[in-house]
């Protein structure tokens, strides 16, 4: 089940040796403790910081490995088999950094991207708000101009990586009247500082080991600078921008969800015997491992495909809304399928298999609610496809 190595360079194969490496080595023993333990993971930070990967899709040019989203989605798929919570900590990141990339003046690029290459400057993104997420339109963070700096406050909550990471793509509105709302929207970098402040690490179901936190901006003064692209308004349009990247990246963390439970129950199905033969010769179960290994592939297929057409530049609204939808629900659905097939020990804590089925609800809703991507996918085919 190992994804193709086919037209890699030389630099990428090494890439993901690497990445297995670091996954056998420093994450697999680890992974089930800290998860239990809801802790978060230092020394394996530490060794991400080494192996460049939170700088895994940052040009080459900002200090950054320039990797393409196809290989950086193996990636994830990796992480995500191993521990999806890991995947989280730099993909977040990432959606920060390829906004800022994409969008940002030359100059905000050269201040910023090699410090987050390297992980000095560690974070994530921004936009859901305690009555809001779905409905980005509607935030009511308010960034007023004021001189050469902007003031900000209002309250975020559900963000990935604000107790621990240091700076944050701030989704905010700098004209609450305008009309379309969008208009009066703007993406700010704002570090953590005077006026930005930690309320709590929340308490979840699964997705253990990465903080999600709630925090809330009082009269934070942020440079005009930081203010993505110099030019109020185009908010919405940037981390739109970043989200495209964001949505392949869940994609992928769905192929590893689900691609773990399919391969765990392979495994265990051979080994399980009842009514003197192992459970896999059960047609019952026969069916299930089937059925799982095809959601796989299916999934993993989509992805690859959004990924190819993000490296081209095209808009992957289509692609990336369908490897989305589909890669997580397959992880959904595989997970259920691997507790039955391990009866009781899939409930048990010394297996994997109830931390799949905790994760991999989270991917269903992150980067845009499953629900929000069938709207995306429908509105994108009626504009291919007109009467
Ligand atoms: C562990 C975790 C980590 C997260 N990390 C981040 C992060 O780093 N940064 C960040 O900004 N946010 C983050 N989020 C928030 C996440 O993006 C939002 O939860 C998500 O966008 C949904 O928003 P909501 O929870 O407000 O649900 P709502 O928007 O209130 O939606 C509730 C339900 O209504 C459905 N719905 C809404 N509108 C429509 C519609 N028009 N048509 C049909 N159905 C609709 C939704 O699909 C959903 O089923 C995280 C969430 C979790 C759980």
């Amino acid at each position: 089940m190992v994804a193709s190595v086919e037209s890699m360079t030389d630099e990428e194969s090494m890439v993901l040796d690497s990445v297995d490496r670091f996954l056998e080595r420093d994450v697999k023993p680890y992974a089930r403790a800290l998860e239990h333990a809801d802790e978060w993971p230092e020394e394996i930070v530490e060794k991400m910081k080494e192996l460049g990967l939170f700088g895994a899709t940052i040009g080459q040019d900002y200090g950054g490995l320039g990797l393409n989203a196809t290989t950086y989605t193996k990636i994830v798929e990796k992480v995500a088999r191993v521990w999806m919570s890991v995947s989280g900590i730099f993909n977040s990141h990432l959606i920060m950094a390829a906004a800022l990339e994409k969008y940002g003046t030359e100059e905000q690029k050269q201040h910023w991207l090699p410090r987050f290459a390297t992980g000095e400057l560690r974070g994530g993104i921004a936009l859901t708000e305690p009555d809001c997420g779905t409905d980005l339109q509607a935030i009511r963070t308010r960034a007023e101009r004021q001189d050469d700096h902007y003031v900000v406050n209002g309250a975020k909550t559900w963000i990935s990586n604000s107790v621990r990471g240091n700076i944050l793509a701030v989704l905010t509105k700098t004209d609450p009247k305008a009309e379309p709302r969008h208009k009066g929207m703007s993406l700010f970098l704002i570090e953590k500082g005077d006026g930005f402040i930690v309320q709590k690490k929340l308490e979840k179901l699964g997705y253990k080991g990465i903080d999600s936190g709630e925090f809330t901006l009082e009269d934070c003064i942020v440079p005009h600078d930081n203010l993505i692209g110099g030019v109020e308004g185009q908010g919405l349009q940037h981390i739109l921008g970043g989200l495209a990247l964001g949505r392949i990246n869940v994609a992928a963390r769905g192929v590893g969800v689900a691609r773990a439970a399919f391969e765990d129950s392979l495994a265990y199905s051979q080994v399980r015997k009842t009514f003197g033969k192992p459970i896999c010769e059960h047609q019952a179960i026969a069916l299930k491992l089937a059925d799982m290994a095809t959601r796989v592939e299916a999934a993993r297929h989509l992805t690859e495909a959004a990924a190819k057409a993000y490296d081209t530049d095209e808009r992957v609204d289509l692609e990336a809304g369908m490897a989305k939808l589909a890669a997580t629900e397959a992880a959904m659905e595989n997970a259920q399928e691997a507790m039955r097939i391990h009866g009781a020990y899939g409930y048990s804590k010394e297996f994997d298999i109830e931390r799949y089925y905790r994760d991999a609800p989270l991917l269903c809703i992150g980067e845009g609610t499953n629900e929000l991507q069938r709207i995306i996918i429908a509105k994108q085919l009626v504009k291919k496809y007109p009467a």
